[in-house]
Parts: structure tokens; C-alpha cells; sequence
């Protein structure tokens, strides 16, 4: 079996408020973008795509590829405005593989637990994502901003990547998502949930696969780091 990797680095991280894009941004002196590439590479995958912003192809090769010598890189493609349009050009570039684990590359402290899992899951369900139950209870809000619906606790998830399927199953569902240009669409489980019948596994992944998003997620980026090193 060949798994790929879709690393995803194009956007603009504007609730970082900073003129480097999250993903560049330094823990402990190595770019965010080098821990996840670095997961992959130290994984069962053979594969990595990893997609970038418009212009930024040649600086992420030799700044971040290159230099921290991840081999199994394979292709460098520029992403689009939205996340999906980003995974659409990653999956392009995707080489004769059965499976595909689309990770963001603002997620820099994803296990090797966790990806091992994932590869399991995803020869066995064809389609699954990693997630969390939520620690904090979730209120449906209306138009109003008035809580509407308390959904149980123990049936909400957060989720997380990586999100993987069978390479056929999220290619086709992606062209027929991209036909319709449907601007609700915010993770990979979403596609497959709307454009096929096939169900989607939650699997468990790891609470401090955390996505950094917002300035005070580097201090626990750093905290994380510093623990990870002292284990
Ligand atoms: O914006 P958000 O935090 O949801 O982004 C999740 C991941 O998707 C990040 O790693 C980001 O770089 C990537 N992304 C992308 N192309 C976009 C938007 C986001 O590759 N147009």
C-alpha cells in the first residue's frame, strides 16, 4: 500500500496578526512548517505533496526542505484561496497512490501514535478523520446569539487532521465539490460526507495536536516542545 501525505501551507493565517504567515513563524527556532513535514517524514508514508502560497514555492524548498534534508518530499505545488482549493492542487500532484492523510501544516505536534493510527483506520474504513471529544460543553446558537440546542457532551468532537481516504473516493468527491464551488465547506469529512454515501470514521487523535491560529497558541506550541524534549 502507498500513502501520500498532503501537507497544507498556503494561507494567509489572518487571525495571527503578524506579517509572517503562521506557518513560518519560529517554536524553538525551526519554522512551524518543519515539524509537520518532519512528522511525515519520519512516518510510514512515502510520499509528502506540500502545497504553498503563490510565490513561496522556491523559499519553502530551500529554506525549509532542503535544508532540513525532508527526502521524501516530492512535489511543491501552489495552493488557492480557500483550504479546498488548496487540498484540489495537493491532490493533483499526488503520484499512483492508494492513500492520502491531508494534514495542515499550522499542526506541528502531530504524534507518530497518531499517524500510525491513521493508516490503520483508513485501510480499514476508506475514509476517516483523527478528533477529540470536547472537553468544554458546545451550545448551538440562533440568528440571535441565543443558545438554541446543548448537543451530549460525549457525542461532540472536535476535529483535527490528518483526514484520510482512499485516493479515488476524495479525488472524485473533490472535482465534484469544486464543480459546485460550495463555500460552506471546511474540512476534507465534509466533502466526502456531501458528494458520496461513504461514511466517515472518527478516530481518536491527540489533544495537543493543536492548530496554531492565534498568537497566545506559539506559548503552547513552546510549553509542548519543551515538554516533548524533557520526556
Ligand atoms: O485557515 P485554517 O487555520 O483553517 O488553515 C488550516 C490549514 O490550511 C493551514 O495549514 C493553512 O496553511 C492551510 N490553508 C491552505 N490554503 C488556504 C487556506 C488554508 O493551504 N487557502
Amino acid at each position: 500500500m502507498k500513502a501520500t501525505a498532503i501537507v497544507l501551507a498556503a494561507g494567509s493565517g489572518k487571525r495571527m496578526n503578524s506579517k509572517v504567515h503562521k506557518q513560518y513563524l519560529l517554536i524553538k527556532e525551526k519554522p512551524v512548517l518543519y515539524y509537520s513535514l518532519k512528522a511525515f517524514e519520519e512516518s510510514e508514508v512515502q510520499d509528502i505533496v506540500l502545497v504553498v502560497g503563490a510565490g513561496e514555492a522556491d523559499y519553502c524548498k530551500t529554506e525549509i526542505v532542503e535544508r532540513y534534508h525532508l527526502t521524501k518530499v516530492s512535489a511543491i505545488v501552489e495552493g488557492g484561496k480557500e483550504r479546498y482549493h488548496s487540498v484540489y492542487e495537493g491532490l493533483k500532484a499526488v503520484e499512483a497512490s492508494d492513500y492520502v492523510l491531508i494534514h495542515d501544516g499550522a499542526r506541528p505536534f502531530l504524534g507518530q501514535d497518531v499517524i500510525q493510527r491513521t493508516l490503520h483506520a483508513v485501510e480499514e474504513y476508506k475514509a476517516c478523520v483523527t478528533g477529540m471529544p470536547v472537553k468544554d460543553t458546545i451550545k448551538i446558537a440562533d440568528e440571535e446569539q441565543f443558545a438554541k440546542e446543548t448537543p451530549k457532551r460525549s457525542d461532540v468532537w472536535m476535529v483535527q487532521t490528518p483526514q484520510a481516504f482512499s485516493f479515488e473516493l476524495i479525488y472524485e468527491a473533490y472535482a465534484k465539490m469544486l464543480q459546485k464551488e460550495d463555500t460552506s465547506i471546511t474540512d476534507d469529512a465534509m466533502v466526502v460526507e456531501k458528494m458520496t454515501n461513504k461514511k466517515v470514521k472518527l478516530i481518536e487523535g491527540s489533544y495537543r495536536n493543536i492548530k496554531i491560529t492565534t498568537p497566545e497558541d506559539l506559548l503552547i506550541a513552546e510549553a509542548y516542545l519543551q515538554s516533548n524534549q524533557e520526556d
